[in-house]
């Protein structure tokens, strides 16, 4: 198997570059964000019981997280491998990952860090709420979301870096471009 992480702030391109990178390497995505708001869009139990937490810019509780992850990387036993978008945000959730992977005899292979600064990401995300009208993209629950990042996701760096796991990407240029360093730092795991 070949499991990945992408990691970066809101904003960085991690869904985009995601999408293209499935394509490629034939690896199934999960991106947790992308999970609750599938639940919240079909009212789901789990949906009403995260959806004022997203709407805050907040994180999501791990326990909730974790569970919903396990049980969607269970769902797909024939995998070749996953892109996990947007998970771990925490220590304890990479921790967790680590647990689970390992129980089933796999592990991460390699994190790819996409670097990209914060006056980038409040442009970016400005210009995404026109189009994709995500209540967590107004400019105050923005804020939020970049200081959760900074207090706690942050945090899971050094943890996969104790690991010698992380590549970093200049995730700001060209998508194209982007793309192709993502891959040759990808290719230097196979
Ligand atoms: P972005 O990367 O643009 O901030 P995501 O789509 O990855 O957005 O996540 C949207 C929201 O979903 C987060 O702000 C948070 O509320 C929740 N969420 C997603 N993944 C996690 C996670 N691993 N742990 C806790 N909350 C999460």
């Amino acid at each position: 198997m070949l499991n990945l992480v992408l990691f970066g702030p809101p904003g960085a391109g991690k869904g985009t570059q995601s999408a293209k990178l499935i394509e490629k390497y034939k690896l199934s995505h999960i991106s947790t964000g992308d999970m609750f708001r599938m639940h919240i869009s079909n009212d789901t139990e789990l949906g009403k019981r995260v959806k004022q937490i997203l709407a805050d810019g907040m994180l999501v509780p791990d326990s909730i997280t974790i569970e919903m992850l396990e049980e969607e990387v269970q769902r797909n036993p024939e995998a070749k491998g996953f892109i996990f978008d947007g998970f771990p945000r925490t220590v304890a959730q990479a921790e967790a990952l680590d647990v689970f992977l390992e129980g089933k005899g796999e592990g991460i292979n390699g994190v790819v860090q996409l670097d990209v600064n914060q006056e980038e990401i409040k442009h970016r995300i400005a210009e995404r709420q026109k189009v994709s009208g995500r209540a967590d993209d107004d400019a105050d629950k923005l804020l939020k979301r970049i200081d959760e990042y900074f207090s706690k996701t942050i945090h899971v760096l050094p943890y996969y870096e104790a690991q010698n796991k992380v590549t970093k990407v200049n995730g700001i240029g060209d998508i194209e471009e982007i793309f192709n360093n993502v891959c040759n730092a990808i290719d230097l795991l196979k």
